[in-house]
């Protein structure tokens, strides 16, 4: 077998062409676009290049997006003081706070002071309860972009064998709930997973396998099922090269359907983004409610 290989671009090409619908769309109904604004804190390249390619999507699909570098030696509580004047701020619909942060920021303190219907990271407490209960569409951005590909697969997850790989509170926990939501059988597999030797065992069972570790090649290809959908959420740096966490080529004979890394998982990421911040804005304009 060979696999269909899922290319993010172009999956994250249609999701931004049905966003700039619906932001067009909203313009008439709500007599304004969503504004969301990016709270960087000092300027690390690769965080940069991360907001660059937010800025374009943002333009493309007609979304106003701002970007405030604030500088890399501000306190905890000049940082708060920042995004609850944001909060505050009724022309303001979407705050991120861009990672990595310094190691003298508490990100979970200063997500949770986001105001919960501008959180479009899904990083507040309250949304991350709501999703849990499937009560909220501002859903963390990975795991978002994760379900839209095995979406875009046609498969249906109900009653398959999902098995995850990683159980960070970024992408793998969130998830979970997500698969669960859609009646997979979900299995998450860490660290220790490893450590007690199943690691491969439960690879072996998957119908559904995200990855999301990032470490280079970890899972072998003849680890995994015949036609199962593998998704590699990882990105690491060898050499000059970006790779992902799966072995792609030989992954690639056993799958039926596969991500590629780059150009998989992250083209589709910041487009969630974006669609968090348009339920955001819906939900402060109470548009759909
Ligand atoms: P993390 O470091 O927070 O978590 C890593 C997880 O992997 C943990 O659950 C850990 O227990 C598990 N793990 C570590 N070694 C393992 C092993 N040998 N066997 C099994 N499990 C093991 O990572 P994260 O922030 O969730 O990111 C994971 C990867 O995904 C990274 O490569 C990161 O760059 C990438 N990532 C990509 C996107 C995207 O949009 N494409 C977004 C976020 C993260």
């Amino acid at each position: 077998m060979m696999a269909t290989i899922l290319d993010g671009k172009a999956l994250s090409q249609k999701l931004q062409d049905s966003l700039k619908k619906e932001v067009a769309r909203l313009k008439g109904e709500a007599g304004g676009v969503p504004h969301l604004v990016n709270v960087m804190i000092g300027k690390e390249p690769s965080a940069c290049a991360y907001a660059n390619s937010q800025k374009r999507v943002a333009e493309y699909i007609g979304i106003s997006y701002d970007l405030e570098t604030l500088p890399a030696n501000i306190t905890q509580k000049d940082l708060v003081a920042f995004v609850k004047k944001l909060d505050a701020d009724a022309s303001v619909h979407g705050v991120m706070l861009h990672k990595p942060v310094p190691a003298h920021i508490d990100y979970r303190a200063v997500g949770n002071q986001i105001d919960p219907s501008k959180d479009m990271e899904g990083v507040n407490v309250a949304n991350i309860g709501k999703m849990i209960l499937g009560d909220t569409k501002i859903i963390p951005c990975t795991p978002a972009a994760v379900m839209e590909h095995i979406h875009s697969t046609g498969v249906l997850l109900r009653g398959k064998e999902a098995v995850i790989v990683g159980h960070s509170e970024i992408v793998g926990k969130p998830l979970s709930m997500l698969l669960l939501a859609e009646y997979a059988t979900v299995t998450v597999c860490h660290i220790a997973t490893s450590e007690a030797g199943k690691l491969t065992e439960h690879i072996g069972w998957a119908d559904v396998l995200i990855v999301a570790v990032g470490k280079p090649a970890l899972v072998k290809g003849d680890w995994i099922k015949e036609g199962a959908v593998v998704i590699d959420v990882g990105i690491n740096r060898v050499g000059d090269r970006i790779v992902g966490d799966v072995e792609f080529e030989s992954a690639k004979r056993r799958a039926s359907f596969i991500t590629p890394v780059p150009g998989g998982v992250g083209p589709v990421t910041v487009v969630m983004l974006m669609r968090n911040g348009i339920e955001a804005f819906k939900l402060q304009k109470r548009i759909g409610f």
